[in-house]
């Protein structure tokens, strides 16, 4: 007993510092009494600056400007921020709606402060002060822009001579082999077409790609915000990183239940990450892979024309494919899915480890 209440101990002192990461079959396999629990998102508090606009001070809007900064849509500054809506912030605002298919009036009207609320992927979309997305090309005289997948300033990609890449998992994360199989499986949705294979490598230090979940300030000056918030990031070739937040409720299977706050299906977004570390950045088209958000509760798994044709791009096709029966563009599978605090699904683990180990 007394080893087992020292190893109980020893789990919660861990678990707070390595935070790991929550996984869940599907929303059927977290308990019914604790969906009603749900942690607020890391960018809730924005909803209060709905209708604010240039020449007003309001507490929090610093905040929103750390939030644009964050995404590159506000150069860096020498000083903190302040409440003021300034000129800076409007501009910001009007890239941010051009980018996202919104009105651009500069102002945080409600279906901005709607989608700025929506999590995702913490890779900037504006970066070295050039825009990839909408807000960087030329819009048409029609209003319409010409919206279509972007890749990096000096568009890094791999090399030629390294078509065949191998990826590892972060060994202290001890993923099971379901979770690395959602990884398995967006790593196929790349390799159909493109010349591109990927190959899992037991050692992490040699792999090209490195994948790892990680809590808070991780080392590599991204830090992650717990719930919600920004969900992923990854690095540009040849870095070869992709870390995901290990404060989410990961869903690992692809059968996805209605009404979902916070769940997050786990291979939507490695699809996402995946496009980063072959060279692709964010794109305005709502369709895409490489769109910047997902809501909760969505699957979006396959990739779209917008992508296909910005990934081939860049490594051509794939040899192998028959391209008169390939996939067809644009299917989605959304469906939602229930939700649970992360919090609580850590004390559910941490009971079911105590009982183990007492047993
Ligand atoms: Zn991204
Ligand atoms: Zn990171």
């Amino acid at each position: 007993m007394k080893i087992a209440a020292v190893l109980f101990l020893f789990s919660v002192f861990s678990s707070s510092i390595t935070a790991f990461p929550h996984f869940f079959p599907n929303v059927s396999s977290i308990p019914p009494s604790l969906l009603p629990n749900i942690t607020a998102g890391a960018w809730d508090s924005f909803n209060n600056l709905s209708g604010c606009h240039l020449g007003q001070k309001v507490p929090g809007i610093s905040k929103l400007k750390n939030y644009f900064h964050y995404f590159g849509y506000i150069g860096n500054i020498s000083k903190n921020f302040t409440d003021d809506y300034d000129d800076a912030l409007e501009t910001a605002v009007k890239n941010y709606q051009l980018n996202f298919n919104l009105n651009a009036t500069g102002e945080l009207d409600e279906s901005t402060v709607k989608q700025i609320l929506k999590p995702r992927c913490g890779v900037a979309d504006i970066v070295n002060g050039s825009s990839t997305m909408n807000s960087g090309k030329a819009a048409s005289m029609t209003g319409h822009t010409v919206a279509h997948y972007s890749f990096f300033p000096g568009t890094p990609r791999w090399p030629r001579s390294r078509r065949d890449l191998t990826y590892a998992f972060e060994p202290r994360n001890q993923l099971t082999d379901d979770v690395k199989r959602v990884f398995t499986n967006a790593f196929a949705r790349w390799s159909e077409w493109t010349p591109l294979t990927f190959t899992e490598s037991n050692n992490y230090n040699t792999a090209d790609l490195k994948i790892g979940f990680y809590g808070g300030n991780h080392g590599d000056g991204e830090d992650f915000d717990g719930v919600l918030g920004t969900l992923a990031h990854a690095f540009a070739p040849p870095r070869g990183l992709l870390h995901l937040d290990s404060d989410e409720t990961w869903i690992i299977d692809d059968v996805f239940a209605s009404g979902s706050p916070s769940a997050m299906d786990l291979e939507s977004v490695a699809v996402h990450e995946i496009g980063h570390l072959l060279g692709l950045g964010h794109s305005s088209v709502e369709d895409a892979i490489m769109f910047p958000t997902i809501s909760s509760g969505i699957r979006k798994v396959e990739l779209a024309r917008d992508d296909v044709e910005g990934i081939q791009v860049l490594y051509g096709t794939n040899p192998d494919s028959n391209s008169t029966t390939g996939p067809s563009f644009g299917e989605r599978e959304m469906s939602g899915a229930h939700v649970m605090s992360s919090v609580v699904v850590q004390i559910i683990f941490l009971a079911v480890g105590l009982t183990l180990f007492v047993l």
